[in-house]
């Protein structure tokens, strides 16, 4: 197929297709799906081997936000029956750390609900990030607060944090029908303040709103402008009690060419599969890790998400490891223009806000879409929705198109972790 020849030579130069060459990666047929990801697997295979960085959440702050995400179920008049808790104290939340670094995991994604953080929020999350790394000093952290204001990038990254999360989420065309309580010009600003403080930009997007193919490349193509070391991909996760709760849209065949899309765009970047990974690619997620190079560990924002041993048995079967704790993550020429921008010191550090190991930002958005609040799924990181343990044959039925009903069968309500009595599921 001369498409995925050129795609694949283009990618393995580390070199970007032309939009008319993504949009024609999302629309390759079934038959087609294996070659789609043999092509984008060589190419993520070039630059990041068969390295999977596990990243692992914690929601320090959960729902009762005053924005209007759509997709998210932390946002206002949400009648989503997720957890709702105020900030962790520091100790609670390096506990939670503990676990997902324990784990496997080498970044910390620190996420709480809202428009944005006060400055009272930056000491809190000054004190948390001390107190996570006098546990571990090599460990990662993302910042995931929600819009910044003036110096509260600086703050943070005087404080040791390494990256900021902060999703596009969907094209600038769309963002309107999306969210009325801030603007997509908003969210570039926000990304924009985190790089130009020093901080690893992680902003990525989420699939499955209704967005047109069109808007799924303007998105990802706006976020290799803007930068982004780490590019999260969320799966809508339809919660119940959100406006969101009847867009089942995606399958998983649909998953894995939006997965090839992002990975040809940003042949050299982090992708990470973030929140609706289990929802979505089911049984096709090990299909998911020639793709990425980076997933979540364990539970999102508000949702639960596969059994972290799952998540690493699946890695080993798959022919895929781990990534250490001091490896780098980014090839050596983004490590080394990361940490250029950052004032690190480029390809060795693993953590300090340096280059290479600096990885996403699960996006509040990317689970709170999924989810939550910010990383992953929309306004904040990944916000997932996930079930976990969800029986192939009634998934099946779900996809292709909008089954046009709330799917609570699909999507499991954290229960355990942060904010609970519960151990977490790392
Ligand atoms: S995505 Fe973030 S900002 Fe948007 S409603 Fe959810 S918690 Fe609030």
């Amino acid at each position: 197929m001369d498409l995925l020849d050129t795609l694949t030579a283009k990618g393995l130069r580390g070199e970007t297709p032309t939009r008319e060459e993504a949009l024609a990666v999302l629309a390759t047929t079934d038959d087609e799906l294996l070659d789609v990801v043999a092509a984008a697997g060589r190419v993520r295979r070039r630059w990041f081997g068969r390295r999977v960085k596990l990243n692992y959440l914690v929601n320090l702050k959960s729902g009762l936000c005053p924005e209007d995400c759509s997709y998210c179920s932390q946002r206002l008049g949400s009648k989503a029956e997720i957890l709702k808790y105020t900030w962790l104290k520091p100790g609670q939340a390096a506990e939670a750390a503990k676990a997902g670094v324990s784990g496997g995991a080498k970044r910390v994604c620190l996420v709480a609900s809202g428009r944005g953080p006060t400055d009272r929020d930056i000491d809190r999350v000054t004190d948390t990030v001390a107190a996570i790394k006098e546990a571990d000093p090599a460990v990662e952290i993302c910042a995931c607060l929600g819009l910044l204001s003036d110096n509260q990038a600086e703050r943070l990254k005087a404080a040791g944090v390494d990256a900021y999360n902060h999703n596009l989420n969907t094209s600038e065309g769309t963002y309107g029908d999306i969210a009325t309580t801030h603007t997509y010009a908003d969210r570039v600003d926000t990304v924009q303040k985190a790089h130009g403080a020093g901080l690893s930009a992680c902003s990525g997007l989420i699939a499955g709103m209704g967005e047109s193919d069109e808007d799924l490349v303007d998105v990802v193509f706006a976020l290799r402008e803007l930068g982004s070391d780490s590019v999260p991909v969320n799966f809508l996760i339809p919660f119940e009690g959100t406006p969101l709760a009847k867009e089942w849209n995606l399958s998983p065949q649909r998953c894995l060419r939006i997965l090839a899309m992002v990975r040809f765009v940003n042949p050299d970047t982090e992708v990470r599969i973030a929140g609706g990974r289990e929802v979505h690619l089911r049984s096709m997620q090990p299909l998911g890790l020639h793709l990425a190079n980076s997933i979540f560990l364990g539970d999102y924002l508000t949702s639960e998400g596969q059994a972290g041993q799952t998540d690493l048995d699946m890695i080993a079967d798959a022919g895929f490891e781990v990534e250490g704790m001091g490896e780098s993550t980014l090839p050596r020429h983004r490590a080394d223009i990361a940490a250029a921008a950052t004032g690190g010191c480029g390809t060795g550090a693993a953590g300090g806000g340096c280059g290479t190991a600096a990885g996403s930002v699960e996006g509040a958005d990317a689970d709170a879409a999924v989810g939550g609040g910010c990383g992953t799924g929309g306004g904040c990181g990944p916000c997932g929705g996930h079930g976990h343990a969800v029986p192939a044959a009634t998934v099946g039925a779900a996809d292709d198109k909008a089954a046009d009903e709330v799917r609570t069968d699909l999507v499991r309500v954290r229960r355990r972790g942060a904010g609970t009595e519960l151990a977490p599921n790392a």
